[in-house]
């Protein structure tokens, strides 16, 4: 063998194991971080089939990064088009050091169509490419991370596939193999290359020197890329598979039950890096950076400090930064997450309306409201930390179990003289209208809850609801950090619920349907919970409602977050609206799974909102800029906040509740 080929075998040798080996040492720590956080780990795994279908779909079929359609398709051509060429890369280490190899040879048929795949999928990087320079250089969208791990990434993958089809291109230069074995016709893209280049024109000496100079950049940049992942954003190459595969399966999802009575907790929430759990920190390795989450979020829209991508790169940094202590069993000497000079404030953290954008966007299925709310527990009920004005909020909820403070004892006050009968008197009945504290006492809300009354009336329905014995769902203290509180009010309601005999619970408040019907079952209380739209829906469908339809004109639906994002309740209040409108059904640019957040959610409502545009300020713009004559709404406190945003405006657009146009449409 010639001194040439042994030395490069040697130096081939040397360098493979020295970068799997860094890189396997890297990785090594990377999943030593995430086995040693203390937080309360997730269910294992279930449905093992139904994840590795979604593998399948999301991961290889790219489905959740192709919901942006341009960017989507370069990332799914940058995606494919590097898988490809990478058994071919691999081939090339295996050679080098052992020059003999030569798997393909054997298989000439196979490995012809291998080839030619992967030099078409190969060049469609590189189309990849342009666009993602084009966005970073031209368009510049703001979410999008420009710093220089970006644009390292960039100049890695652009030399493996360039040197790719170099390589490609100068092995169609050399002469038949021994064996018979020829690359004409498998190398459509390359071949172009060659001609481009006029490699055909150089000499045997020139081809095999540039076949072995590109073969070195080529490894080279492939080995670099392989050390650099583990530190980079590109971390996620590795992790994003395992995060799409334990991901939540059901769209709808309960906050996490906090044990307070737990005598030997020593935190709750959180506070620490320490406190992740392991998926937690999966899901900070796997984010793509790629800002979707923050293209979205209503706080990031509007001025807020607050950005859900930049949340999860500051936990990311965090956590790697006291990795040491981590793993170093020095817990103890662990930093808080919130401390001097930390990026994330106590601005950013309350800014979050809770509205699950983030969530439902994000490519690699990221649970950003997971670190939210645990850190909002944490802040409440380990530093007594929150915004000054919901002190006054959890009092009023301690006290009167409702925010405003209003005497509990009137809860029932604004269905006088309606008929509407009392659990306590009926001690059962079909339905067991939870009607929820802006239902019961806030002005806006009461008007909801008397065209739910008629409906419900005219339609024959056996209902009662609890009155002075019903207490807030619980949504805003637990939303605001507060479990203990919210635990109390949870608690009292399940007591009450068992005392009464019902088929379902009717909720008109997407609040309280998401916490009833999510939330309640980890206490023990596991009823059918309905909201209006479905339970209205199905009354027409039954044709216990009759609707003469009316003209309201052009009408659009605000879709509430937690009816939409956190319930998959998208369709029902559309079905109901096209019924009763003999007008137009129009949509606004942000519907269903990308509708904006009125700005209430999260305990957002109870909080004074002094950074940047009001939430609700810019849906109403919104509302305007779509051209609707009037706006449904099945959410009462969407209601108040849209109604206040449009009096902001010159436009005079009425918001109605879906309830209140069934009441006019139904005889
Ligand atoms: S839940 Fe909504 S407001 Fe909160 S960070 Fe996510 S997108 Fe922003
Ligand atoms: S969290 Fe998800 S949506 Fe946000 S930047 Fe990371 S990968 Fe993108």
């Amino acid at each position: 063998m010639e001194p040439y080929v042994i030395l490069k075998s040697v130096l081939m040798f040397i360098a493979l194991i020295g970068a799997f080996g860094y890189f396997f040492t890297k990785v090594t720590r990377l999943y030593k971080i995430m086995m040693a956080v203390d937080g309360e780990p997730k269910p294992f795994v279930d449905k093992v089939g139904v994840r590795i279908k979604i593998l399948f779909t999301d991961v290889l079929g790219q489905t959740n990064v192709r919901r942006k359609l341009l960017p989507g398709l370069a990332h799914t051509l940058i995606f494919f088009g590097f898988l490809a060429i990478q058994p071919h890369s691999l081939e090339l280490m295996v050679k080098g050091v052992i020059p003999v190899f030569d798997i393909g040879h054997s298989l000439p048929g196979l490995y012809k169509f291998y080839l030619f795949t992967a030099d078409i999928l190969g060049f469609f990087v590189l189309v990849g490419f342009v666009y993602a320079l084009y966005r970073r250089l031209v368009i510049k969208p703001d979410y999008l991370t420009m710093g220089r791990d970006a644009n390292l990434i960039i100049l890695f993958t652009s030399v493996i596939v360039l040197s790719f089809h170099f390589i490609n291109a100068f092995q169609l230069m050399m002469p038949v193999k021994a064996d018979g074995f020829s690359y004409a016709g498998v190398f459509p893209v390359s071949e172009v290359f060659a001609s481009v280049f006029g490699l055909g024109a150089l000499s045997q000496t020139s081809i095999l020197i540039g076949y072995e100079l590109f073969y070195y950049i080529h490894i080279a940049t492939i080995l670099g890329f392989l050390i650099y992942i583990p530190g980079s954003k590109h971390l996620h190459l590795l992790a994003a598979a395992p995060n799409v595969f334990f991901k939540r399966l059901k769209i709808e999802k309960a906050m996490k039950k906090t044990d307070i009575e737990d005598e030997e907790a020593e935190t709750f929430g959180l506070g620490r890096v320490q406190e992740f759990n392991w998926h937690n920190v999966l899901n900070l390795y796997a984010c793509t950076e790629c800002g979707r989450c923050e293209e979205l979020c209503p706080a990031s829209n509007t001025g807020k400090p607050l950005s859900p991508k930049k949340i999860i790169h500051d936990f990311k940094v965090d956590l790697l930064d006291q990795s040491d202590l981590l793993l170093n069993d020095k817990k103890d000497e662990i930093q808080p997450i919130m401390r001097e000079g930390s990026e994330l404030t106590s601005d950013v953290l309350w800014a979050c309306t809770t509205c699950r954008s983030c969530e439902d966007i994000c490519p690699v299925n990221n649970e950003h409201l997971d670190f939210i709310f645990e850190m909002r527990k944490n802040q409440v009920l380990m530093e007594a930390s929150f915004p000054l004005e919901m002190q006054e909020t959890f009092n009023n909820m301690e006290n009167q179990s409702n925010p405003w403070g209003f005497s509990s004892d009137s809860r029932a006050d604004w269905c006088k003289n309606m008929g509407v009968p009392l659990m306590a008197d009926k001690s059962q009945a079909e339905v067991l209208w939870f009607v929820g504290c802006a239902g019961a006492f806030d002005d806006r809300g009461k008007k909801i809850s008397q065209a739910t009354t008629r409906v419900l009336q005219k339609a024959g329905v056996d209902f009662a609801i609890l009155g002075a014995e019903e207490s807030c769902n619980g949504d805003m203290a637990r939303r605001a950090g507060n479990e203990y509180l919210a635990q109390m009010m949870i608690q009292q309601n399940v007591e009450i619920f068992s005392q009464y005999k019902f088929d379902i619970i009717l909720t008109g408040c997407p609040h309280c349907y998401n916490t009833i019907k999510n939330e309640y079952p980890d206490f023990g209380a596991e009823y059918e919970v309905v909201h209006t739209v479905d339970y209205f829906n199905t009354l027409i469908k039954e044709g216990r409602l009759n609707i003469n339809a009316k003209d309201f004109g052009a009408l659009t639906f605000h879709d509430s977050c937690y009816l939409g994002r956190w319930n998959n309740i998208y369709e029902a209040p559309r079905e109901i609206l096209k019924k009763a409108n003999a007008g137009s059904l129009i949509e606004m640019d942000r519907n269903k799974s990308t509708g904006f957040c009125c700005g209430a959610g999260g305990a957002r409502m109870f909080m004074e909102e002094t950074i940047g545009e009001r939430i609700n300020n810019e849906r109403a713009k919104q509302v305007v800029t779509s051209g609707a004559a009037i706006v449904a709404s099945a959410c009462p406190f969407c209601a108040t906040m849209l109604n206040d945003g449009i009096m902001e405006t010159d436009q005079q657009i009425p918001i109605k509740d879906i309830a209140e146009i069934l009441d006019e449409v139904t005889g």
